[in-house]
């Protein structure tokens, strides 16, 4: 007996568990799901049809869901007595571990939570998951949308949208402004709004775990922590060193960092190993439509990951068709993107996209992988041949408009007709491993160059250093020295190691005051009587921040880079000036 007021538990089939800390799916699962409201139910009723298609097709019956309907919104609100948001239905998602939704109506007006966030809170569904990827014959802004294909993992508890706000004016307000201004000798206008903006190495650890795994699991190439680390230390810069430390310490045997990458790998990326990266959460915007295809796996917090979201969604084809999922340790509720249109309510006319793909993810969530590619693979056979619903019918020439329910029958039509699925899966590997050998080759022959436009910040001096060394003898003419600077631009060069071993430098500055303020003559003076030794040096892990002190302190407008007892490079003033102007105050 079901001790459920309205929800029927299906006694035909078996509930998914958690078995040893892992997600045990069984070949008749019970799925939850709610339809939602407005077009909910037009979509949800053309999904369930798809879904089930594709998972009878792919396991010739072997397996089945067991759909266990579960109420929210308006359609609960009829049934519960006017609430938009029983507890058995949560009670319900807990217990069935995983489930779908139709998008919901939150009422206008005081009282009501957001039915979304009551469920995050509840449910404890802390990462919000959103695959972005492009399926061909979508109408795009990009030229080449294919080269998106990332999941952004954004954390959805913490940040500015925990709600700890005080209104200016209010005597919470005026609290804390005292304290801030008295105790804490914080500075800012009257009369401001105040907000608190937590971020804790707990809520960002169990973020940055979940990605780092999702990227295990589906061979991603790299987790790229998206971050204002550079201006709010503290919270978003903690969050970066809070992600690089669960990386490091509970995955340190399949992670390297970019640093690493680049450093001890020259750009070729070891087999088995996923690439830690970072970067500032404004140059990420640019780098999603400049060079997508450097980016894989997202993890961010929840503003950033708010805007980023709908941003590269809009990049391959709109929010429309964007899936998405709330996920908790175990628990997770998979979810169109988008609202009710309630304007479309009923008449079988909008695109089931976003629903649709939110339930391949559910399908490759329970391991059911097979079932989900073939939606994935027969669905750009479908828009290709320009069937599709209004809202990509107005952007595609000569395109056949079809309701919802006719997409669903022409989706499922290509499902049963079969597809080949090992062949699409080998050339679409094929097609990836050729995209990687490119990256790799390009981080190989111009790393700085890739570095800049990647978006990736330097770090250390390695990263701004000039590798290709210009070097001249002790014994050759200063006038040769100065040939060799004009000809390559550049004002110093380095001086090989004398008989001590020890390196030295000779820069134009010598030139004005050791030869023509000092009355000699280029062409007859040796290298080795003007310049300047030792040489400064600073290893090459150095920050750019004590690099720059060093300069300061010596008094040089430039030092050599040393690793391993070579010198192995030169940075100048005028690539730390260089690189603060682009990258601002990023530089630690
Ligand atoms: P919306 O429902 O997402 O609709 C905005 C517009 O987006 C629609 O008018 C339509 O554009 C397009 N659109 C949305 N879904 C589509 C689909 N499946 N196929 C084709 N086009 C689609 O946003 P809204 O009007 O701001 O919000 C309406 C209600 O939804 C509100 O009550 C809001 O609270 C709720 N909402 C719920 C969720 C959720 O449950 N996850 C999320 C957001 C909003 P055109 O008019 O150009 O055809």
């Amino acid at each position: 007996m079901s001790a459920y007021r309205h929800i029927r538990i299906p006694t035909t089939g078996e509930k998914i568990s958690i078995k040893n800390g892992q997600l045990h799916v069984p070949d008749q699962p019970i799925v939850g799901y709610v339809e939602g409201d407005g077009i909910g139910p037009d979509i949800t009723k053309a999904c369930l049809r798809i879904w089930d298609a594709a998972v009878e097709k792919a396991y010739g019956g072997k397996r089945k869901i067991h759909w266990c309907e579960t109420y929210l919104g308006e359609k609960a609100a009829g049934l519960y007595d006017g609430n938009y948001c029983p507890d058995e239905t949560i009670k319900a998602l807990a217990d069935l571990v995983v489930s779908i939704k139709g998008p919901l109506t939150t009422p206008v007006g005081g009282g009501f939570r957001s039915l979304n966030v009551a469920l995050r809170q509840d449910l404890d569904l802390y990462a919000c998951v959103r695959p972005v990827r492009h399926y061909a014959g979508v109408p795009s802004p990009l030229k080449r949308p294919d080269k998106v294909d990332v999941v952004i993992f954004r954390e959805n508890t913490e940040d500015v949208y925990t709600g700890i706000e005080y209104k200016a004016g209010s005597p919470e307000n005026e609290k804390l402004t005292k304290f801030l201004r008295e105790e804490m000798k914080a500075k800012f206008f009257d009369g401001a709004g105040l907000g608190v903006k937590p971020i804790s190495a707990f809520g960002t650890k169990r973020l940055v775990r979940k990605a780092i795994q999702y990227a295990i699991d589906n061979g991603r190439e790299s987790v790229t922590l998206v971050h204002k680390g550079n201006i709010m230390k503290f919270t978003e810069g903690a969050f970066r060193n809070w992600g690089y430390e669960v990386a490091r310490e509970e995955f340190g045997n399949v992670t390297i960092t970019e640093e690493q990458l680049y450093a001890e790998y020259k750009g070729k990326q070891p087999e088995g190993k996923i690439v830690i990266k970072d970067r500032i959460a404004d140059i990420m915007f640019q780098m999603m439509l400049l060079r997508p295809e450097e980016f894989d796996v997202i993890a961010t917090m929840n503003l950033n990951g708010d805007y980023l979201s709908d941003a590269i969604a809009a990049e391959v084809g709109g929010v429309g068709i964007a899936p998405g999922a709330n996920i908790g340790d175990h628990v997770a509720v998979f979810e169109a993107t988008h609202g009710t249109a309630p304007k479309y309510a009923n008449l079988n006319k909008v695109n089931p996209g976003s629903l649709l793909f939110s339930g391949v993810m559910m399908l490759e969530y329970m391991g059911w992988k097979e079932a989900a590619d073939l939606i994935t693979l027969v669905y750009p056979e479908v828009v290709s041949d320009g069937i599709v619903t209004y809202d990509f019918a107005r952007q595609i020439d000569g395109a056949k408009e079809v309701g919802t329910s006719q997409f669903a029958d022409a989706l499922i039509e290509r499902i049963q007709g079969g597809v080949d699925l090992e062949a699409k899966r080998k050339a679409q590997q094929a097609q990836l491993a050729k995209e990687r050998k490119q990256r790799e080759i390009r981080r190989l022959l111009q790393p700085m160059e890739e570095m800049v436009e990647t978006g990736r910040v330097p770090h250390t001096v390695a990263d701004l250093m000039t590798r290709a060394l210009i070097t001249v003898t002790d014994s050759e003419t200063v006038e040769t020295a100065m040939h060799v600077m004009t000809d390559n631009d550049i004002s110093s060069v380095v001086v090989e190691a004398d008989g001590k071993g020890e390196w030295g430098i000779l820069t134009r500055r010598d030139i004005v005051s050791k030869i023509v303020h000092a009355g000699k003559n280029p062409a007859t003076t040796r290298v080795k009587d003007i310049c300047t030794r030792p040489v400064v040096s600073v290893p090459a892990e150095m920050s750019i921040r004590e690099a720059a002190a060093t300069l300061s302190r010596s008094n040089f407008s430039r030092v050599t880079v040393e690793q391993g007892g070579k010198i192995i490079g030169i940075v100048t003033e005028t690539d730390i000036f260089n690189a603060v102007d682009k990258f601002a105050w990023a530089l630690e």
